[in-house]
């Protein structure tokens, strides 16, 4: 027997899962307050998604267990924090229970939750009312001691759910696909939490050319995320448009740790259209516009890293 018969909220749970992916489709993978508030429609009600009351939230229309947990991220706080959303070694987040009552109302709602492997709905703080939903997202362990639930994601056991068929006898593989997905949202989560900094930090411009279109920025890695001093922190970090990040990313451009822009020589000698000589050629010699902030600024030792990558590059291409 599917075990979604048991969830007495399936219809609305499943209905507000498909709400958040068309919130996403529409507005991006991070989404403001003022369009979760808004809820969706469904059979003509408003059904809402969260509360800016509390963190544990199930709809009044809901009977069973909770439908979304948010973290939040006070304002006036200016880099993303990890206290909720932390990763633990099983490949799951970690997320406070309310209060110090294991039992009370809202951290009964994650054990219901629990009981059904219902899919949840992770609103995740990247800035100050700003969040990343990762959907859907089960409550696997409670523990009671430490007053913390874990959360894993997993798109493979909703599937089967939604096709209605039987939960697998293969737990472990089941497991192992858990983990693989909830590194995935990770990964996802920190990428655009490192962009939302990045382009903050820039004045969602790009540091070589000045476009002020935050659709056509991205956040560079100095040194790339591969490397181990590759962390996606702002000081690692540079807003780029697409085509200076591309030119960034494959050393044709290079910085120098003073902040000036070389251009390889193939590039200069390459002769093409207006592209090539004013929107890429024109760049070589001048000068990185920085993040007002200090503590914003690139690193010293990452631009140096990274220079001699691009002088060797230069060598050899
Ligand atoms: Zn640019």
């Amino acid at each position: 027997m599917a075990r979604t018969t048991l969830d007495p909220d399936w219809p609305i749970r499943a209905a507000a899962l498909r709400a958040v992916e068309l919130m996403v489709a529409r507005h991006g993978p991070t989404l403001p307050w003022s369009i979760i508030e808004q809820g969706f429609e469904l059979d003509g009600r408003r059904i809402y998604l969260a509360s800016k009351a509390c963190g544990i939230f199930r709809p009044k229309e809901m009977e069973g267990g909770a439908l979304s947990i948010r973290t939040s991220m006070p304002r006036g706080r200016r880099s993303a924090r990890y206290e909720d959303g932390a990763p633990l070694k099983d490949g799951a987040f970690a997320y406070k229970l309310q209060d110090r009552d294991p039992d009370n109302h809202f951290n009964r709602l994650l054990q219901h939750a629990e009981q059904l492997s219902a899919p949840l709905i992770y609103f995740l703080a990247v800035a100050p009312g700003v969040y990343q939903p990762l959907w859907p997202i089960f409550v696997k362990h409670i523990d009671r001691a430490r007053m913390e639930c874990s959360l894993s994601a997993d798109d493979e056991l909703l599937a089967m759910r939604e096709r209605d068929v039987p939960m697998v006898a293969d737990a472990r593989a089941i497991d192992i696909r858990r983990e693989y997905v909830t590194v995935q949202a990770k990964r996802r989560l920190h990428q655009s939490r490192f962009r939302l900094e990045v382009l903050r930090a820039y004045e969602t411009r790009c540091a070589v050319c000045r476009l002020p279109r935050a659709e056509l920025l991205e956040a560079a890695h100095i040194v790339p995320d591969r490397e181990e001093t590759g962390e996606p922190v702002v000081p690692n970090g540079l807003a780029l448009c697409r085509l200076h990040h591309g030119v960034f990313d494959t050393d044709l451009m290079g910085i120098r740790p003073d902040g000036v822009i070389e251009l390889s020589q193939s590039l200069l000698d390459t002769r093409d259209g207006p592209t090539l000589e004013h929107a890429v050629k024109s760049f070589h010699g001048q000068r990185l516009h920085l993040p007002r902030h200090l503590v914003d600024q690139p690193e010293r030792r990452r631009l140096e890293e990274r220079y001699a990558r691009f002088l060797e590059f230069r060598k050899t291409g």
